[in-house]
């Protein structure tokens, strides 16, 4: 970075101030013996749930971060990645004031929560093979530029970037770089989360609702530095995770047989689904994917989607994005779902 990097000139004025809700699970932290609890005015019949939450969510976060080989203090938790970046844009920049930069074709959500923020959103295509454009990048910012989002593997192209553009990016954006990773357990490629020392810019988002299969619970991760980490509970509404999101996700990420063998399965399908594509006749071209979907260019993408449709197959269209003109988005299925689209798409030609 240009300037020695402190994380204090990011936090917007009345964040600082904030002292957090303090909520009677953190004021009285149980250590395990047996105590009455009279102070968070719960219905005392057991059913399960008549307690509040961890609104730590200790447990789930020592399993995560001895996976991920960071420290408890380096991860926040929240309602989906969704939530997660609310946060990250509620605690960082001022409306009005404030730009990000994000880089489409992309998520939509970036988009969406700057608008809800009131936040300027400058948007800087990615190039034509579906790389961040450094240099245009860096001329969009100014002092006011808060937070650069980084895709990878991005939604909806599928690829990964290149870790070069990346690195110089981190190195020379002065606000945080958020790479979202929410398909990173699909591609080849490490996590940033090792990189986390290096870089005090870096903020990576990761979620439960792809590989792990559990986007019905709601469970999106953040990992940054401390200091970043902390400016955000600041803000978190107390019991952002609920109690059976907690106990399912704990399950979940302590199963990691199943997670790796459903990953490997999910993999092998699509290099079935794209090997079968690039056979089919009204396929102009496959982008690579290193995530759990594949997006294709058509010759049509509007006729062939509503066709997809009629045989009770629903994919997504793409066309409206740039740079994604006639695409369409096939999510990987299971095998008898991949089959059954194949069996479509031949039925098309
Ligand atoms: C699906 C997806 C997410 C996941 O969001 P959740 O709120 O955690 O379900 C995040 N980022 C990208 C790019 C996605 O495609």
């Amino acid at each position: 970075m240009t300037k020695e990097f402190n994380i204090q000139n990011l936090i917007r004025e009345n964040v600082k101030g904030l002292s957090p809700y303090s909520s009677a699970r953190d004021e009285y932290v149980s250590d395990g013996s047996e105590m009455v609890f009279l102070d968070a005015n719960e219905n005392p019949y057991e059913n399960g749930v008549n307690r509040y939450p961890d609104p730590q969510q200790r447990g789930l976060k020592a399993v995560l971060a001895e996976q991920k080989d960071i420290s408890v203090e380096n991860i926040l938790l929240g309602n989906g990645s969704d939530e997660v970046l609310d946060l990250i844009f509620r605690t960082f920049c001022e409306p009005k004031v404030d730009n990000i930069i994000s880089l489409p074709p992309t998520y939509g959500m970036y988009k969406v929560l700057s608008g809800i923020n009131m936040v300027e959103n400058r948007e800087v295509l990615l190039t034509e093979d579906f790389q961040p454009d450094v240099e245009a990048i860096l001329k969009a910012v100014d002092e006011h530029s808060k937070l650069l989002f980084l895709c990878s593997p991005n939604n909806p192209t599928g690829n990964i970037f290149s870790e070069e553009s990346m690195m110089r990016l981190l190195n020379k954006f002065n606000g945080l770089v958020v790479i979202d990773e929410a398909y990173i357990d699909f591609a080849e490629s490490e996590s940033w989360v090792s990189r986390l020392s290096d870089f005090p810019n870096l903020v990576v988002t990761q979620t439960l609702s792809k590989a792990y299969g559990m986007a019905g619970i709601r469970l999106g991760i953040c990992i940054a530095s401390k200091e970043v980490i902390a400016a955000l509970n600041k803000i978190k509404p107390p019991y952002n995770v609920n109690e059976l999101t907690q106990q399912k996700a704990l399950k979940r990420v302590l199963d990691v047989q199943s997670v790796k063998e459903e990953i490997s399965n999910i993999l092998n399908e699509r290099e079935r689904l794209l090997k079968v594509l690039r056979e089919v006749s009204f396929v102009e071209s496959i982008y690579t994917s290193d995530a759990n979907f594949v997006l294709a260019k058509v010759d049509d993408a509007t006729n062939r989607y509503n066709q997809l449709l009629a045989e009770g197959i629903v994919v997504r269209n793409r066309t409206t994005q740039p740079l994604c003109k006639n695409t369409l988005r096939f999510t990987v299925g299971t095998t008898e779902e991949n089959k059954k689209l194949i069996e479509v798409l031949n039925k098309l030609t």
